[in-house]
């Protein structure tokens, strides 16, 4: 039977530690604040900004709540964000994505100072996960890494599949990966033999945004599978592509009309040594990590990093 890396227990871990590191900065005088600017009324955005909120409140981690409307400009964006960098309660600033149209997203991004980017999408944090140097790592990403690192998989030496190559989860799961001297793969829309290459895998990485893409030939039997997909489907055909037999999938299904899979297909889990399930796998640790980012961000800030537990350390 394949083992259930189970990512809710590890990011429970995790938030508890960051707790503690809280509780130390508190008898310091110090209390981590985050900024969550959410604009405009996306179902999806609020759930998890309301989520990364609560959070906060939970571990004690000042929050501020921030909610421009759907007319925003990206002046005014600019202004706000300009304003957060020069809050001294405030160091993590989280922009929720999607941005209404009419904001360049990616130019107000680069605006938060790199000190404050605890979602790890700034150019400089790029470059320094690049370069291997301490850098804020985008949580997804540093979610994987603690979900191998805590579940004792050996990561040094091991063909590292990644599948996907987006800024914000394959390629710093790659370099995050590269950096803990994996052999590292990565593949993508134009990837030829696909298969063949994903069949290598000892750690296969799968953050692709399609339904069960990864089928069981895909995966070499015994490998270590991280799903990182979140994908809902709504039809029946789908379901009983992905789920047919499963008793209490089909009862919530009947119940919800959606379910969540991921990019892995279901039999293909039956082949691996482990894996991340989802729900419940890879998600629960990436706002466990922006929490850790949080907390290092102000440390970092305040040159107070020495005093950091294994929380929140550069994965690097
Ligand atoms: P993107 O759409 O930004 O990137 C998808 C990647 O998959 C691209 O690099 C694309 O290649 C590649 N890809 C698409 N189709 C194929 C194919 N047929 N064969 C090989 N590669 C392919 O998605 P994200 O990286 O943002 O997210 C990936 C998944 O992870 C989504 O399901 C998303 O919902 C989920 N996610 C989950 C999070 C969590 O907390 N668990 C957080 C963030 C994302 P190319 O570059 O060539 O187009």
């Amino acid at each position: 039977m394949p083992r259930i890396l189970d990512g809710t227990a590890i990011a429970a871990a995790i938030k508890q530690e960051v707790a503690q590191d809280v509780k130390q900065l508190a008898a310091k005088g110090i209390r981590p604040g985050l900024a969550a600017v959410l604009v405009g009324h996306d179902p999806a955005s609020e759930i998890y900004v309301r989520n990364k909120v609560q959070t906060c409140a939970d571990l004690g981690i000042f929050s501020d709540l921030i909610t421009p409307p759907d007319s925003v400009t990206t002046a005014e964006m600019f202004d706000l964000v300009s304003r957060l960098n020069q809050r001294d309660d405030i160091d993590g600033i989280l922009i929720q994505l999607p941005l209404p149209g009419q904001v360049d997203a990616k130019s107000l991004l680069e605006a938060i100072s790199p000190d404050k980017d605890v979602d790890g999408f700034h150019p400089v944090n790029a470059g320094r996960l690049l370069a291997g140097r301490p850098a804020l790592a985008p949580c997804t990403p540093a979610g994987i890494l603690e979900i191998l690192k805590r579940s004792g998989i050996p990561i040094a030496g091991r063909h590292a599949v990644v599948v996907g190559r987006s800024d914000s989860v394959g390629k710093p799961a790659a370099l995050l990966l590269l950096h803990q001297n994996a052999t590292v793969t990565i593949c993508h829309s134009r990837t030829q033999n696909l298969a063949e290459i994903t069949s290598q895998a000892d750690i296969l990485v799968a953050a692709i945004g399609r339904p069960g893409f990864i089928t069981p030939e895909m995966v070499k039997p015994g490998a270590t599978i991280i799903d990182v997909g979140i994908n809902r489907i709504t039809s029946q055909a789908d379901f009983d592509r992905f789920f047919a037999g499963n008793a209490k999938r089909g009862a919530a299904f009947a119940k919800r009309g959606s379910t969540i899979v991921g990019d892995v297909h279901p039999k293909a889990f039956e082949l691996a040594g482990a894996y991340t399930p989802v729900p419940g796998g890879v998600g629960p640790l990436t706002i466990a990590m922006l929490m850790a980012n949080t907390v290092r961000a102000a440390k970092m800030r305040r040159g107070q990093f020495a005093i950091s537990n294994q929380i929140g350390r550069a994965h690097v």
